[in-house]
Parts: structure tokens; C-alpha cells; sequence
């Protein structure tokens, strides 16, 4: 299991995707930070929080930081770039829309799957993720459609806080997110990479 000191996520890195929730593309990576105890594994349940009525799945490119990265250029952190998880960035997104801010939408316990391996020695320029429900598919986008590419977000993050080995990266949901119930399962694939399940489950207090 990862233990990453921090999760960056950036948000509305596909056009489709920010088109689709009504927002502009940004200018500039829009970051924000999941809570490391969101985290779950592959088959482990995704748990719907009694405080939302609407959590949506984002399957998302997870960058599993390589070394330490400070300040650092886009090729320097290209250098830190070679191993992916399958990520799924699961949001409240009425939480989100109504806090103003992402903390509590994007934070609650099992709101992180990431899985089934990590993979290593991938090109990240082609790289292709698939998000299903119930084995229908919702989500699918290559790394080429990003709005910025990886080593220009990871040279970004660097800019801010320093990036540690092992820190996660979630790299944005393109378009097709959508609401989750009780019973779903919902899939990430990355060729190359796997396929992350998880199941969803009501929480029961
Ligand atoms: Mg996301």
C-alpha cells in the first residue's frame, strides 16, 4: 500500500471535462490536496458518506512520484516520471459545489482507490485511461488530451511544495463523471497498468 506524504490533484486538466461541470479551462494548473486516509485498495468498498447526496467517480492517471522534486524544471521532473497507478479522484460533488472549497468533497474516508500495481517504465505521453459503472463505459481519454502534461504539472507542484518519493499525483478526470449508488462498481483502467475495482457501499453510520 502507498503512504504518500501528500496527494496533489489537479483539477479540470481536460477541456471536455471542465466543459461538461460548466467551468472554464484554466490558465494555470488548478491544484488542490486529498487527504493521505482517503486512501483504499483495489476491491476494497468505496463508502457514500451520509453528508452528500451525489459522489461521483473521476478516473484519473496517478503519478507515483519517483524522486524528490524542488523547484524543479519540467525536464528535470520528467526524470521523475515512471511509475502509474490507476487513481480514482472520488468527489462529493454537491459537497464541492456548495463548500466553495474541496477539502470535505474530495476528503472523506475511501474517496482515494488507487491500484491494482504499480506500474513501471510506461511513456507518459501514451498513456490511456477508461472509467466504467457497472462494466459500461463512461470515461475514456489518453494523456496526449491533457490541458497540461505531466512534467509541466509535476514542475508546477515542485514550484509550490517540495514532491517526495512516493507522493501521488492525480492528474484529472476527462468528461463522463457521474453519480455512484449502492451496489455500483466502478472500474479505472490504465493499459499497461491494470484494472482498479471497487465496489460501493452505503455507509452504515
Ligand atoms: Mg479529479
Amino acid at each position: 500500500m502507498l503512504k504518500p506524504s501528500k496527494i496533489v490533484c489537479v483539477g479540470r486538466n481536460y477541456a471536455d471535462h471542465a466543459r461538461e461541470l460548466g467551468n472554464e479551462v484554466p490558465k494555470a494548473p488548478l491544484l488542490f490536496l486529498k487527504a493521505p486516509s482517503a486512501l483504499i485498495a483495489d476491491g476494497e468498498p468505496i463508502i457514500l458518506p451520509r453528508a452528500s447526496a451525489q459522489v461521483e467517480h473521476e478516473a484519473e492517471i496517478g503519478v507515483v512520484v519517483g524522486r524528490r522534486l524542488r523547484q524543479a524544471s519540467a525536464a528535470e521532473a520528467e526524470q521523475g516520471i515512471r511509475r502509474f497507478v490507476c487513481l480514482n479522484d472520488v468527489t462529493a460533488r454537491d459537497l464541492q459545489k456548495s463548500d466553495g472549497q474541496w477539502t470535505r468533497a474530495t476528503g472523506f474516508d475511501s474517496f482515494c482507490p488507487v491500484g491494482p500495481r504499480i506500474a513501471e517504465g510506461l511513456d507518459w505521453r501514451g498513456l490511456e485511461v477508461i472509467g466504467r459503472v457497472n462494466g459500461v463505459e463512461r470515461q475514456r481519454a489518453r494523456s496526449s488530451d491533457m490541458v497540461f502534461p505531466i512534467p509541466m504539472l509535476l514542475s508546477y507542484i515542485s514550484g509550490v511544495m517540495t514532491l517526495e518519493p512516493g507522493d501521488l499525483v492525480a492528474t484529472g478526470t476527462p468528461a463522463g463523471v457521474g453519480p455512484l449508488v449502492p451496489g455500483d462498481v466502478v472500474e479505472v483502467e490504465i493499459p499497461g497498468v491494470g484494472v482498479l475495482h471497487n465496489p460501493v457501499k452505503a455507509s452504515d453510520r
